[in-house]
């Protein structure tokens, strides 16, 4: 969500005559686009503001901007404005569309300014955004969070949840596939629940199928599904649509029914274990990812040992796993039974060592196998080879063809890790 809100705050400023600089410490304007999920989030965007502020003596006509989830929060803004006066214009989530004006009023008087919003009524339509790859983009079907998980920070920073009108995410589908795009991935705090809120009985389900009938698109993902709303008819849709992808996040946070109860998730261990087992009984080869959070309060070791059970049960193909971060103003951080440090990163230790013999397990078979890869660009690692993902998401280092960037290319698997394949192209583009 935050990088396509950096996405379009790209395409507003392309609007008006922005480009991007070389180097950060020779451009006219910096914009941090913060996350606040976790502590060291916030940590992260406090050690770059202190950074980029320094560029400002060598270059004082340039321009710093602070906004994101950290700006919703008041006690964090007057942090800012006390250890940072010299940020120039600090905005929020909810009026990102308005960043040109704000800028403009900046520029014409010179002087500091703060505007935020503290809620929005519903999705501005009609923001340019600037991709950041020509051949896949994301699209938010809704923005905001109705769930108040008892961790989460991103109901107050966020906002109320809003849906989008279908047609406008249809229409806007329509004319990235017109522009090249082939992959899209639906973005939502809780795509499950699209819909919810509309009142014209359309659901997350019926969505998926009409994207899948866009002409031009190639692939279609989406991103984060909470396992309280995901429905048989979703499953149908993913296992029918011969775009949907065979993959989804799906985001547990822990196995214990007790902690999940307190979290204010709404689902069981056996009902989520149930899930999973629909899901790859339904749809071949669905690569199942996950979010777990270890050292949630009042976590026991019997809690976290049904987390690793649900870890097994399930066999997650990957994970992100996170330690507990108290969040200000959420009901967790009041509870009184929080976990001491070493608990909670021996957990995570724990934690990690399952979901990687898990993760190495589901993807051995992969070796010799050749699988469809979207061919994304150069690789992190090494620029003389390639990089791209599976149907399912998985990540392909291969060598390979650079003209294909862009492509959905055949790669044979000569080597399946943990973490990723590697491989080579064997072929050109793929029916
Ligand atoms: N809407 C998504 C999650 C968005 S936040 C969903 O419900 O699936 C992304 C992830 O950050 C969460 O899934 C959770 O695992 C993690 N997270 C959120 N708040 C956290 C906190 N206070 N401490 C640690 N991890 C947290
Ligand atoms: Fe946070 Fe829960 Fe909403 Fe996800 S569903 S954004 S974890 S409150």
């Amino acid at each position: 969500m935050n990088e396509n809100d950096s996405e379009k705050l790209a395409g507003m400023l392309r609007q008006i005559g922005w480009t991007p600089a070389e180097k950060a410490e020779e451009s006219g304007l910096i914009i941090v686009n913060t996350c606040s999920v976790r502590e060291n989030a916030d940590d992260r965007a406090f050690g770059n503001i202190g950074k980029f502020k320094t560029y400002k003596r060598k270059n004082p006509d340039m321009i710093l901007a602070v906004c994101g989830c950290m700006m919703q929060q008041p006690e964090i803004v007057a942090e800012l404005r006390q250890k940072h006066p010299q940020v120039d214009i600090i905005f929020g989530t909810h009026n990102l569309h308005r960043f040109p004006q704000i800028l403009g009023n900046f520029i014409a008087a010179g002087e500091q300014i703060t505007e935020i919003w503290d809620e929005s009524d519903a999705v501005v339509e009609d923001i340019p955004v600037e991709n950041k790859y020509p051949f896949k983009a994301y699209v938010t079907i809704m923005q905001g969070c109705n769930n108040f998980c008892s961790y989460c920070i991103v109901p107050y920073t966020r906002g109320r949840e809003h849906s989008r009108q279908p047609e406008r995410i249809l229409d806007e589908i329509r004319g990235l596939a017109d522009r090249g795009v082939i992959e899209v991935t639906l973005l939502g705090q809780n795509v499950n629940s699209y819909g919810n809120d509309l009142e014209i009985g359309i659901d997350f389900a019926t969505l998926l199928r009409q994207v899948n009938e866009i002409d031009g698109i190639r692939r279609i993902r989406f991103m984060t599904s909470n396992p309280k709303d995901f429905t048989d008819d979703v499953i149908a849709a993913m296992a029918q649509c011969e775009k949907v992808m065979p993959s989804c996040h799906l985001a547990m946070q822990s196995g214990s029914t007790r902690v999940i109860r307190r979290m204010n998730r709404h689902y069981t261990k056996e009902e989520a274990i149930a899930l999973v087992r629909r899901i790859r009984d339904e749809v071949p080869g669905a690569v199942i990812t996950t979010d777990i959070i270890v050292g949630f309060p009042g976590e026991t070791e019997e809690d976290f040992q049904d987390t690793l059970d649900l870890v097994r049960a399930c066999r997650f193909d990957s994970a992100f796993s996170f330690i507990y971060s108290k969040r200000h103003g959420t009901p967790a951080a009041e509870m009184e039974d929080q976990i001491p440090d070493e608990i909670k990163h021996d957990r995570l230790n724990r934690l990690l060592e399952v979901l990687h013999t898990v993760s190495a397990q589901i993807n051995a078979p992969f070796q010799d196998q050749t699988v469809d890869v979207l061919v994304e660009g150069p690789s992190a690692r090494d620029a003389s080879r390639l990089t791209g993902r599976t149907a399912g998401g998985k990540l392909v280092n291969f060598t390979g063809n650079f003209d294909d960037i862009g492509r959905i290319v055949p790669v044979r698997i000569d080597k399946a890790g943990t973490f990723s394949l590697t491989g080579v192209q064997t072929a050109a583009e793929a029916d």
